[in-house]
């Protein structure tokens, strides 16, 4: 906390940030971006704080991107709650917020051109949400272009959307350093999640299942199995023990192109994605990571419930 210290400026409009920019870039100095759709949560703060260490100051963006969201998702529901965002984004060191309107972001409509994942785009959760990816990459290109930043921050809880950012910035040349950072959990290993606010008290006490089964995976990876199917079958053993969790995949992937590789290897990950009622939620874990995230609860292994 920064107490009184609090010197958060909130831009709404595409000039205002420009102006607001230039002025925080002065002399050289580096800023980082930490993209967001608000509801801000520790995760999103840890993000921040991490922007802090690593550049002169931090900016956050807050917005609801709607070329994200297919037909029948959460886009009219996903939570907003804008002044305690900027409180707490205040208090963590950002100084300045960038949360526009729908047509402040897209003047004159969705963008006619847009970025195309390529097949990395259509694994894991592009299989299952078409067009996410690219309403993703479009928005962050475009964040990119309004606030120039040196350095830009992304968790590592959305790896496909991590991995495709740092993607898109290598193979466009965009000139930004992007930092991935790690998962942050609640206590029993559940991610944050700006959606974990949608789960009934039952269903928040399953959504650690998810966890459970990605450590589990892991358990058997530092054992020695290197077989994706078997890793896969470990985690799909211990979802089925949470009969209000409907898996939608399990896999296991390598980084570069989200392939699942013949062979499992230290830095490849288990990722999965399960709805729990209506929410759905996603999680994933590096196999056999050599410096866990020290926020990680320890591992809970198997039959603890
Ligand atoms: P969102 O607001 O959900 O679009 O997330 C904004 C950024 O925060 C993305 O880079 C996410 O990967 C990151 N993020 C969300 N949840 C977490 C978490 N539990 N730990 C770390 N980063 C997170």
């Amino acid at each position: 906390m920064r107490g009184d210290e609090v010197l958060l400026h909130l831009v709404r409009t595409r000039a205002e940030l420009a102006e607001a920019m230039a002025r925080l870039r002065e002399g050289g100095r580096r800023v980082a971006l930490v993209p967001t759709m608000g509801a801000l949560h520790e995760g999103h703060l840890a993000l921040l704080d991490q922007g802090r260490e690593g550049a002169d100051a931090v900016a956050i963006s807050i917005f609801v991107n709607p070329l994200q969201f297919g037909p029948g998702e959460d886009l009219d529901r996903y939570p907003r709650t804008l002044e305690r965002d900027l409180a707490l984004a205040g208090e963590r060191g950002a100084v300045l917020a960038f949360a526009p309107d729908r047509d402040e972001m897209y003047p004159g409509g969705d963008p006619q051109v847009q970025v195309t994942p390529g097949p990395m785009g259509d694994r894991l959760c592009g299989a299952f949400r078409p067009g996410h990816f690219q309403g993703v990459l479009t928005v962050v290109a475009r964040l990119f272009g309004l606030f120039r930043p040196a350095v830009a921050l992304f968790g590592r809880k959305d790896l496909q959307q991590s991995l495709l950012v740092r993607r898109m910035v290598t193979d466009l040349e965009l000139g930004v350093e992007v930092v991935t950072a790690p998962t942050v959990r609640e206590a029993d290993g559940l991610a944050l999640s700006s959606r974990n606010a949608y789960l009934t008290p039952p269903e928040r006490t399953e959504a650690a299942g998810l966890f459970r089964a990605l450590t589990a995976a892991d358990t058997a990876f530092r054992e020695g199995e290197r077989d994706p199917d078997r890793l896969r079958a470990v985690a799909v053993e211990t979802l089925s023990r949470y009969p209000l969790l409907r898996l939608q995949y399990a896999e296991v992937v390598e980084p570069e192109r989200l392939e699942t590789p013949s062979e499992a290897a230290p830095g490849h990950h288990l990722a999965l994605a399960a709805h729990l009622g209506s929410t759905r939620l996603i999680d994933n874990v590096a196999l056999g990571a050599e410096n866990p995230d020290p926020r990680l609860p320890s591992p809970t292994g198997e039959g603890v419930r």
